[in-house]
């Protein structure tokens, strides 16, 4: 199916730069005209949403599209929802994809999607009935790209470039769940070090 002839100027709501390598070389290819948008409050902690957006913002600098960029902001509402399983994971969809589609069409885009949908580990059929939810009734076009044929291609690609590939999907109760729970959270630790260490307070005074 050719989707692309459905639209002229795409909002592609952006979750990591890995995920964001084969979709946009893909779009690219088609001749579309794409901007990024990262907004993802659910990534846990702040440290790991900068390592996400420099990653985001390297591939950005890579195809040379801009990117709009919502800030960190508070990611707690997940943990309250960390009892809810799939309805959590409902709740994270719909607050990125709505602010998605407000966006849109503040700054007069005609479609939009995310590179969620490249991904095999995602609820797709979530993200779709979601996606063409919020864009219901607004004239903006919410576009099933079904990208997950390219996956493994992405992560090869985000390798060779040299991105960092994370090891959760990015809520709290999805890090404390993790297989890989210590080892984040001792790179977190050196991150949040480093961080304070180039922030040129000094600890002697
Ligand atoms: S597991 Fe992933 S999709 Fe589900 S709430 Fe957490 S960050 Fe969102």
């Amino acid at each position: 199916m050719n989707q692309i002839s459905t639209f002229k100027k795409l909002l592609l709501h952006v979750c990591c730069g890995p995920c964001a390598m084969f979709p946009l070389r893909e779009l690219l290819k088609d001749g579309s005209d794409v901007t990024l948008f990262f907004y993802n409050p659910n990534i846990h902690p702040r440290i790991e949403w900068k390592r996400r957006f420099d990653n985001a913002q390297r591939v950005a600098e890579h195809y040379q599209v801009p990117m709009i960029v919502n800030e960190w902001s508070d990611s707690t509402k997940w943990r309250m929802r960390e009892g809810d399983g799939d309805k959590r994971c409902l709740f994270c969809y719909e607050t990125r994809l709505t602010r998605l589609v407000q966006e849109a069409m503040e700054s007069g885009f005609d479609a939009v999607s995310s590179t969620l949908l490249v991904s095999p580990y995602q609820k797709r059929e979530m993200i779709l009935d979601v996606g063409s939810k919020v864009a219901n009734d607004t004239g903006i076009v919410f576009v099933p790209f079904d990208w997950r044929g390219g996956f493994y291609e992405g992560q090869k690609m985000a390798r060779e470039i040299g991105l960092y590939r994370q090891k959760y999907c990015g809520c709290i109760v999805s890090l404390e769940t993790s297989s890989f729970y210590e080892k984040v959270a001792r790179e977190h630790e050196q991150l949040a070090l480093s961080e304070c260490l180039n922030c040129g307070v000094r600890f002697d005074s």
